[in-house]
């Protein structure tokens, strides 16, 4: 048995897996909602990211954002 750190709350935990980050099932969750509330790319409205690289709020927004990137230079009248 290893003895481990938290990612989340930095408490000090024991596991047989040797690639525990997380002390509970409950820091565990958090850690994947601990990226900053970004505003999406698309309505600006605040929205908590699931991953750092997301840009859209939902996949609806994200569908139109992909369409936009498509459409690229190509004039565009909204
Ligand atoms: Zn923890
Ligand atoms: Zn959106």
């Amino acid at each position: 048995m290893a003895e481990f750190i938290c990612k989340v709350c930095d408490l000090p935990f024991k596991s047989y897996n040797k690639n525990a980050k997380y002390c509970s099932q409950a820091c565990k969750g958090q850690a994947y909602i601990k990226y900053p509330i970004k505003n999406c790319e698309i309505c600006e409205k605040e929205y908590k990211p699931r991953v750092a690289t997301s840009k859209y709020c939902s996949l609806k927004c994200s569908v139109i954002g992909k369409n936009k990137a498509a459409i690229g230079n190509s004039r565009y009248c909204e």
